[in-house]
């Protein structure tokens, strides 16, 4: 999972996307980076951390143009160390090119095999260096169509931002899998992940770049291609459900409202006898409003959250997982205390969460705990870009709905069905990735199923 925003024809282009880099800062925590162009060079800064952490008045003066890109990255190939930082800058024969990339490809280790064979010799151990070799090879002369014909090598999800000394060009997939969304901001156009960013800057949302669209834009103006053969829309519906900011627009509807209606939709398909709703924060938040309105239980926040402590999957490993949950979250007493709570969630990926917070709230002195999901069980892995673990330890993928609510502890469990998840999210019927739940892969893998989906660039290991 990562964050992309690119920004042209504004004098103050770094800065613009420092600020929306920090907005699209949840959708990763590794490092971060922003190329600059002032249409001679481009310059660069990328460094493991956060986006406030990264970039200082100096660092930002220094990157000068009215052109830049920008990176959050969470890895889901490729290992968390800085030359897997984005943007990756290149110089090559017809000149120098920045490259974001929010996605996972599927067919990138046998590109890179075949590259290897040819000569390359690969810098980092990302998917997307793979796109920059394919566009150092191309035969043809303008970037752009270098890109097409790179890109129509490869398969998987991307959305891309390339940065040129004069040009911002973006591309997302066929399929749309990840999220891209189209702006403006006084006389210049912004392109990004989300559009809570554009909401930071004061820019205007245009609407999202469509699937197997090519956006051009240069000091002319916008061009518009479809460079690729026509595929069915499967926007990623884990957007909606988790990753995606509440206050941004996806697909044209706020993620928010999504939220609440997959609460309630919880609350007719799960009622529980119980005093109040509390949400897990922040994910579970709008789906608790949700299921409380609908079911008229008091909505109480039963947990607090420390903001200052990263998202518990971006730790490598599982010990540091089980301690993060606990430092993450701390049961309110005074709310829970002798009721029968209702604790909402997003999303049971391994059951580390859910385990440690009912035995907190429980602590606390809660009586009944009735756990319910705003989703499907996530029984099967991502191999588009969201990190996901390996099929058997997804909790769903190898336990009964029963084995799991006696893994959690919990008093009951329920979970959104598929077709109530589908009726919820807009434009019903097909247009959606929602692998993570049935299964049903829009782009064919190349990994078996039970494979990591990091295995493709393991590199070599420093010590
Ligand atoms: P787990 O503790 O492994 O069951 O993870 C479940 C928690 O992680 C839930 O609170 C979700 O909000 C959150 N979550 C779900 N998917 C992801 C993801 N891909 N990356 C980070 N957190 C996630």
């Amino acid at each position: 999972m990562c964050g992309i925003f690119g920004v042209i024809g504004h004098p103050e282009a770094s800065n613009l996307t420092y600020l929306g880099l920090y907005a699209l800062q949840h959708r990763g925590q590794e490092s971060a980076g922003i190329a600059c162009s002032d249409r001679d060079v481009i310059t660069f800064h990328k460094q493991m951390g956060l986006v406030a952490d990264i970039f200082s008045e100096d660092v930002l003066s220094r990157l000068q143009g009215s052109m830049a890109i920008g990176h959050v990255r969470y890895s889901t190939t490729g290992s968390s160390e800085l030359k897997n930082a984005q943007p990756f800058v290149v110089d090559f024969e017809s000149g120098s090119i920045a490259v974001a990339h929010n996605g996972n490809l599927v067919n990138a280790h046998v590109l890179k095999q075949e590259l290897e064979v040819g000569g390359s010799i690969f810098q980092s151990t990302m998917d997307t260096e793979v796109i920059v070799h394919l566009i150092a090879r191309s035969r043809r002369t303008r970037i752009e169509d270098r890109i097409v014909d790179a890109l129509a090598q490869v398969r998987g999800a991307y959305s891309l931002l390339f940065l040129t000394r004069d040009k911002l060009i973006a591309v997302r997939d066929p399929h749309g899998i990840r999220p891209m969304v189209l702006g403006k901001i006084k006389g210049g156009h912004v392109i990004c992940s989300e559009s809570c960013a554009l909401d930071l800057i004061e820019g205007e949302l245009i609407r999202d770049v469509e699937p197997g669209e090519m956006l051009v834009i240069d000091e002319r103006g916008m061009q518009s291609s479809r460079p690729f053969f026509p595929a069915p829309a499967h926007f990623c519906i884990f957007e909606f459900i988790y990753f995606s900011r509440p206050d941004s627009i996806y697909g044209g509807t706020n993620v928010y409202e999504v939220r609440k209606r997959l609460g309630r939709e919880l609350a007719r398909l799960h009622p529980a006898e119980a005093d109040i709703v509390v949400p897990v924060p922040d994910s579970g938040v709008p789906a608790a409003i949700g299921y409380s309105e609908e079911s008229g239980l008091p909505f109480e926040m039963g947990f607090i959250r420390n903001h200052y402590v990263g998202r518990t999957f971006i730790e490598p490993q599982q010990s540091i997982r089980h301690f993060g949950v606990k430092i993450k979250l701390n049961a309110v007493r005074g709310v829970v205390e002798g009721k029968r709570v209702v604790v909402v969630d997003d999303s049971i990926v391994r059951g580390t969460t859910g385990r440690k917070i009912i035995k907190m709230i429980r602590a606390a002195g809660a009586k009944e705990i009735h756990v319910r999901i705003s989703s499907p069980p996530t029984a099967f892995p991502c191999f588009y870009g969201i990190d996901t673990p390996i099929r058997r330890d997804l909790i769903a993928a190898t336990h009964t709905l029963e084995e799991i609510n006696r893994y959690l502890t919990s008093d009951s469990l329920g979970y959104l069905t598929f077709d109530s998840l589908r009726a919820c999210v807009p434009g019903t019927g097909k247009g959606f990735c929602d692998a993570c739940f049935s299964g049903e892969y829009p782009v064919p893998l190349e990994v078996q199923e039970s494979d990591e989906q990091l295995p493709l660039f393991r590199g070599s290991v420093r010590i």
